[in-house]
């Protein structure tokens, strides 16, 4: 959408722009007209005071009758009592702390008030309800009408009500010009959608439900259609454009390499193995994505494909997301290049790591030998991109782990070359098909399906707290792994008490405007303006309380995560993967790739507080050598909560393809084109990927008629204007990494 991007403060006043762009990240006309309500309230179900159920939420029409301030009993702080009827019945609203609320409120005055109710020694009430008053002198019909009109409900702060953005979205939408529709007119006509200024109007100010309904369908497929032609768009230019590598099929590095392999490929890795051998010879850049599960061998298909480039004299990359997991897949390189090549042939490729925390002498080496061209392959974090690192020949970029890279930092990434080289972006969450067709429609797929002979079966189970005797359990259960000579994982959401720990996904870190409901005593009063944390597992406190637990005398116990150097990570992993260390206390530092083959059991704490990828992927850490796995997840959850769901839909499910499906239907739809990760916009806002993957597939036919009518998009100056937005939004993002 081409809107506005003047700032808020000339229209809204210094200290509201403040405001907004502090608490919900607004900050222009643009990204305040983009804020789109979350749902809307029916005024029009006004129930009647005395038929009102508890529990419900509702919305009342009634008249102020009586209101009064008073001390809450020993504590600072003040309850504002109001006391409201609509000739039915009466009942109370209750505000905390808020007594600057009277000067609003007067006894006598109608309005209307919504919320949920309870009920507090035996009478009705409402605890910060939402209201809205009336002018005096209005009349029955008029307060009817008003009443039917829609009232969006907005994402809001505690700081910056819905009313608040309500009334800052009047002023916007009565100033704004012109808006112009990057929608082809014929687009428009054949899916009937709004012109988008109505569109944008009717979402906000709805005047009756159907406003809102059909806003919301045309604004959602303009998300489609943006995120289409930018997709068929890339699909197009990367038809003409010239690859970086010359890549000889087959070449003689790589057959060496195979020979040298102690094991026998997969059919899978066979297969895409040539696949990418004719992608790599091919004039353009290849854009593949690797799916398969945890330990199908993903890593060894990239390293052939680099084998292939390097035999041409080409350069490759390999991105991975953690510093960690950079130097592991150094190691593990480093071992089977030796062991294929020997050391002469090793030393030829020239293998080389670069990441960010490395020091500087040693970077500097590292530097040079990839602008020389000496080093082949080089492993790093995503520093190796954003750092403007020169390379002599970039070939190829494999981007390990690729749900930590949207589509956006995808395309920038490609950008960075001077040449485009081929990438392959390799992910064990695998995206379900539909998707993948969809949202990825800019790359190419291939899966791995089957796991390598010899793996072993993992069993998950889920541990609630409240089953004290299989907590214990869990413990033991450790210690018996250990004196089999095993090794343990136990994961923790945070590193100590003083660590906010990870978001839960659902949040999304803005707060709903109205409390949760209280039900009105003064204790529940005070809970509500200081909200207590909860009570999470720290690394640094686990590893001191396994240390103490009887049934783990005497192993060593030892902790990871990310507020350590470089080195001591890399020191306590060695020393875990050498056997040394019988448990690993750590973070998600360990979630992706790590290979420990004699790691059997996971322990994963507060289970409820990871996404269901994420449990996934920490569990692809154990039952990779040839014991079984067995995975623990703890949770506090209660029975018939979503998050003890999604833990138990992990320990149900074994299947990636499967987990995915579930985790897409529960995850916030912004995190699938990945920005959001990043601490990005993301450009989607309302598009559900699943739910409208019809209106996406759509799409997807209709951009294709336009570009393949005018693939510069000469006669679109409007769409080829948000389309160039897009890619700088994907800068930005990539800048942010
Ligand atoms: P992932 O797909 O999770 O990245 P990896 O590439 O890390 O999996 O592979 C897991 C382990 O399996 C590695 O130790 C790797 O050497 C080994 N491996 C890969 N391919 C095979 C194979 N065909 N047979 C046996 N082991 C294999
Ligand atoms: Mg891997």
């Amino acid at each position: 959408m081409l809107l506005p991007t003047q700032p808020l403060d000339r229209l809204l006043g210094d200290r509201t722009a403040k405001a907004f762009a502090r608490h919900l990240g607004l900050k222009t006309v643009a990204d305040l007209l983009q804020h789109f309500p979350r749902r809307y309230s029916s005024r029009g179900e006004l129930t009647p005071i005395n038929q009102i159920p508890l529990g419900e939420s509702v919305t009342v029409v009634a008249d102020i009758l009586e209101v009064r301030e008073r001390r809450m009993k020993g504590k600072n702080g003040s309850i504002l009592e109001v006391k409201i009827t609509d000739g039915n019945g009466s009942m109370s609203l209750t505000f905390f702390n808020q007594a600057w609320r009277a000067k609003g409120l007067k006894p006598g005055q109608r309005g209307l008030f919504a919320g949920k109710i309870g009920s507090y020694q035996g009478k009705l009430q409402l605890a910060h309800p939402d209201y809205e008053l009336f002018p005096e002198d209005i009349s029955a019909e008029d307060a009817k009408r008003w009443a039917d009109l829609p009232i969006p409900i907005y994402p809001a702060a505690s700081s910056v009500t819905t009313w608040a953005v309500a009334r800052a979205m009047a002023v916007v939408l009565d100033t704004l010009g012109e808006i112009a529709d990057e929608l082809p007119a014929e687009v428009i006509k054949a899916n009937r959608l709004m012109p988008l200024a109505e569109a944008i109007e009717k979402i906000h100010r709805p005047q009756q439900h159907a406003d809102w309904h059909a806003a919301r369908e045309t604004l959602k497929y303009h998300e489609a259609f943006v995120l289409q032609a930018t997709l068929v768009k890339r699909r197009l230019e990367n038809q003409h454009t010239a690859a970086t590598a010359r890549v000889a099929k087959n070449g003689e590095l790589l057959s060496k390499f195979d020979a040298g392999l102690p094991f026998k490929l997969t059919k899978g890795q066979v297969e895409i193995g040539q696949q990418l051998a004719q992608d790599l010879a091919t004039a353009h850049p290849m854009n593949r994505l690797l799916q398969g599960e945890v330990g199908s061998g993903k890593t060894l298909v990239a390293l052939r494909a680099m084998m292939l480039v390097a035999d041409a004299g080409g350069q490759s990359a390999l991105l991975a997301p953690t510093e960690v997991l950079a130097s592991q897949h150094f190691k593990s390189i480093e071992k089977s290049l030796l062991q294929t090549l020997g050391p002469e042939g090793a030393k030829q490729v020239g293998l080389t790591l670069l990441t960010g925390q490395m020091p500087a002498a040693e970077r500097k080496r590292a530097l040079l030998q990839i602008v020389s061209g000496k080093a082949q392959i080089v492993v790093g974090t995503h520093a190796l991109i954003a750092d403007r690192v020169e390379f002599m020949d970039l070939g190829l970029v494999v981007i390990d782990e690729q749900h930590r890279f949207g589509v956006e930092q995808r395309e920038a990434l490609r950008q960075k070359g001077k040449l485009p080289p081929h990438v392959l972006t390799m992910t064990a969450t695998p995206i379900p098909r539909t998707l993948a067709v969809t949202v990825f429609g800019d790359l190419d797929v291939s899966t791995l399906t089957e796991l390598p002979a010899g793996r072993q079966p993992i069993s998950s189970h889920v541990v609630q707290l409240s089953q004290g005797a299989l907590v214990a359990r869990t413990w033991q259960r450790i210690a018996e792994e250990v004196s089999q000579g095993r090794q343990a994982f136990v994961v923790c959401s945070r590193i100590d008490e003083d660590d906010p720990g990870i978001d839960l996904i659902e949040t999304g870190g803005i707060a709903e405007e109205s409390p949760e409901f209280l039900d009105g005593t003064d204790e529940m009063a005070a809970e509500f303006t200081k909200k207590p944390k909860p009570n999470l597992a720290s690394v640094v406190s686990m590893t001191q309380a396994l240390r103490e637990i009887s049934a783990l005398k005497g192993l060593s116990i030892e902790m990871l995560h990310g507020r350590m150097t470089t080195e001591q990570k890399a020191e306590v992993m060695g020393r875990f993967a050498a056997g040394e260390l019988d448990i690993l206390v750590s973070t998600t530092v360990i979630e992706v790739g790590v290979d420990v083959p004699n790691a059997t059991v996971m322990v994963v704490l507060d289970a409820d507080r990871f996404g269901i990828s994420q449990l996934h992927q920490l569990r692809g850490r154990i039952g990779r050598g040839q014991h079984a796995g067995l995975c623990l997840l703890l949770t506090a959850a209660e029975e018939g909560s979503l998050a003890l769901e999604r833990v138990a839909a992990v320990a149900n499910n074994i299947d990636g393809f499967a987990l995915s499906e579930i985790d897409l239907e529960l995850r916030r739809e912004g995190d699938v084109l990945g920005s959001t990760q990043s601490g990005g916009r993301s450009s989607l806002k309302l598009l559900s990927v699943i739910g409208d993957s019809k209106m996406i597939q759509a799409a997807r036919v209709e951009a294709e008629k336009v570009l393949n009518q005018d693939p510069t998009l000469e006669k679109h100056p409007v769409l080829t204007e948000v389309l160039k937005q897009v890619d700088q939004r994907a800068q930005e993002n990539l800048a942010k990494a």
